[in-house]
């Protein structure tokens, strides 16, 4: 993993006022296993059965601050049981649900079909797609 501060970053406004922190997909993704068991304790409800929103003001923001060489677009592909959009948002019914957003270009979607977890990357010169098949979490 690269440097600390290329992975956390401390958010202000242009006040000077706290905006929160932001992580990097590789260091959460790396800290999750330790961080997911205290969010369920802080934030039951969110973990519930009830649909959790999805974040589209995430992804808004990230197209808002979009600094890649292409145009954002709503490709998702589920390599898992071939499930395939080329616009997730007007999709009906759904095949994808947004799961996060963030400012790296990182966007995670739910394949509705199976399960399992897209992540799609933004580099400045590709996109790729990663699919997590679904785990059964009573083995974790
Ligand atoms: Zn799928």
């Amino acid at each position: 993993m690269s440097r600390l501060d290329d992975n956390v970053k401390f958010l202000y406004d242009d006040k000077g006022k706290s905006l929160g922190v932001w992580m990097s997909p590789e260091l959460w993704n790396s800290l999750d296993a330790h961080i997911a068991p205290l969010l369920h304790k802080l934030y039951p409800e969110c973990f519930e059965d009830a649909v959790v929103p999805e974040p589209v003001d995430d992804l808004n923001m990230l197209k808002e601050y979009w600094d890649f060489p292409y145009p954002p677009d709503g490709k998702v592909h589920c390599e898992h049981c071939g499930a395939s959009t080329e616009d997730w948002e007007s999709d009906d019914p759904r095949v994808f649900r947004l799961k996060a957003a963030n400012l790296g270009g990182l966007v995670t979607f739910e394949c509705l079909q199976c399960s399992s977890r897209i992540m799609k990357r933004h580099f400045k010169d590709k996109v790729t797609f990663e699919c997590k098949p679904p785990v059964d979490r009573r083995s974790r």
